[in-house]
């Protein structure tokens, strides 16, 4: 992509509305532009971000064996009325009604209407279990929509639904989302804790919210820094061994790791080593939830058993802030000039600054670099504007791809472009090859 054909409309001036970074990043570096209170368009930047984020939580519910489908973002209220939550849930809900006097809404969560797709469509125990989830804007009115994409009211969501015969295949299921998940954000170069959350009256241990730790999160943590020190890495996963899944659970879950909601100080101070207790902020970006029959009950959503008796089917469901994660992979990769890209997020692979437009040498040498990196399955940002260089710099910094390559005619006439990290901000001086070479 070429700056001059890219709609980017960079902001010098702090937005006075901003009041944490993300916030402020995304509004300067033109990746949305507010619609109305918590509502957003997505501009051409921040939307190649959010498609980053959509494509590795599908590549990663395919891998754990969950179905794409797509549900609307408007539904019959009267689904709600079965469920018993249409009362229940309060000012959130955006409630609308059709020219026929039909009373809708726009969905701020899709349990019920899964539930309706499922008993319509699914009678034996063995066409179980299934998994079906879909990435949808939802809205929710919130009280105080604020941090930009991070508390909206219009936001895209992952939610997932998983219908299993017993409690025993329902819980794997919970697991396949927990390990899905944190390889999810693993991938995405982001560290969230699954942290032990509130199950109201179901009981029992199969609720986590996943946080991302920063400064900025509305949430207070508490954990033992050692579950800091897991990672995946790229081990083999079997999603379909219960042992080995649950292994991996234990091992994630062990260690403390609550929000204000769930923490036990008693607890926190018994189980964990005084040097290891942390105590942080943090962003929920995921929530995976147990909850037995809640929906299928009321809903009827059974089926026959291996002995022909009609069972309520066992439901989770399973969320990860879409929207949200951009906003919060800036709060946890940025500094004071600008983002600083995670590779599996950035809207683009490397930046290309020519320092002198116009001139026949750096523009082939620009334009070469440009060919060689998309051949290599790139895509590079190429700034041919006719600005000075000072402008361009800041520019990149501001939108922060992992990688810049600067080319003028100086350093081509002995032979080398300047590469330099975003992240740790060292230069190097290299043949153009060799530039090409170190970030593909
Ligand atoms: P929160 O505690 O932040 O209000 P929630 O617990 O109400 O979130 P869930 O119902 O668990 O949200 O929804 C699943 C995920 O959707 C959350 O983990 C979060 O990442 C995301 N999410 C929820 N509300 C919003 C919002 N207003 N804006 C952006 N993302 C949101
Ligand atoms: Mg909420
Ligand atoms: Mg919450
Ligand atoms: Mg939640």
């Amino acid at each position: 992509m070429r700056l001059t054909r890219f709609f980017l409309p960079l902001l010098k001036e702090q937005p006075a509305e901003a009041q944490i970074a993300s916030h402020r990043l995304m509004l300067r570096a033109g990746m949305i532009r507010q619609a109305a209170s918590g509502i957003y368009t997505w501009l051409p930047l921040g939307y190649r971000v959010l498609r980053n984020v959509e494509r590795i939580v599908h590549e990663e519910q395919a891998a754990m064996g969950a179905n794409a489908v797509l549900m609307p973002t408007i539904q019959p209220a009267d689904l709600w009325r079965e469920s018993g939550r249409y009362d229940a849930y309060g000012p959130e809900m955006l409630r609308i009604r059709d020219r026929h006097d039909r009373d809708m809404l726009y969905g701020p969560t899709n349990e019920e209407l899964i539930t309706d797709v499922f008993r319509g469509a699914v009678s034996s125990y063995r066409d179980l279990p299934r998994i079906l989830y879909h990435i949808q804007w939802k809205f929710r009115d919130e009280v105080r929509p604020r941090f930009g994409v991070m508390r909206g009211r219009e936001f895209l969501m992952k939610d997932g639904y998983s219908f299993d015969i017993d409690s025993a295949a329902a819980i794997h299921s919970y697991n396949r989302h927990l390990v899905a998940y944190l390889r999810t954000f693993e991938r995405m170069g982001l560290k969230a804790v699954p942290m032990k959350a509130d199950t109201g009256p179901i009981g029992g241990d199969h609720s986590h919210e996943f946080l991302i730790l920063a400064d900025t999160g509305e949430s207070e943590v508490f954990l033992d820094s050692a579950v800091l020190d897991l990672a995946l890495g790229d081990r083999a996963i079997d999603f379909d061994s219960r042992d080995g899944l649950q292994a991996i659970v234990d091992q994630w879950t062990k260690p403390y790791a609550r929000t204000d909601e769930t923490h036990d100080a008693a607890l926190f101070e018994s189980a964990v080593p005084e040097a290891r207790r942390t105590v942080r902020r943090g962003i929920e970006v995921g929530h995976i939830f147990y909850f037995g029959t809640k929906y299928s009950e009321p809903l009827g959503a059974r089926v026959a058993g291996p002995d022909g008796a009609q069972v309520a089917v066992e439901m989770g469901s399973y969320g990860i802030g879409v929207s949200r994660l951009v906003g919060a992979a800036i709060e946890a990769n940025h500094d004071d000039k600008g983002v600083i890209w995670p590779e599996a997020l950035t809207p683009f692979h490397a930046g290309i600054v020519n320092l002198k437009q116009g001139d026949a040498e750096a523009d082939a040498a620009c334009q070469s670099i440009y060919d060689r990196l998309t051949a290599a399955g790139l895509e590079p940002l190429y700034d041919d504007r006719d600005e000075r260089a000072g402008t361009k710099f800041a520019a990149m910094d501001l939108i922060g791809l992992p990688w810049r390559v600067t080319v003028g005619p100086r350093g081509l006439k002995s032979g080398v472009v300047e590469l330099t990290s975003r992240r740790t901000g060292e230069s190097q001086e290299l043949t153009p090859e060799a530039a090409v070479a170190k970030v593909a």
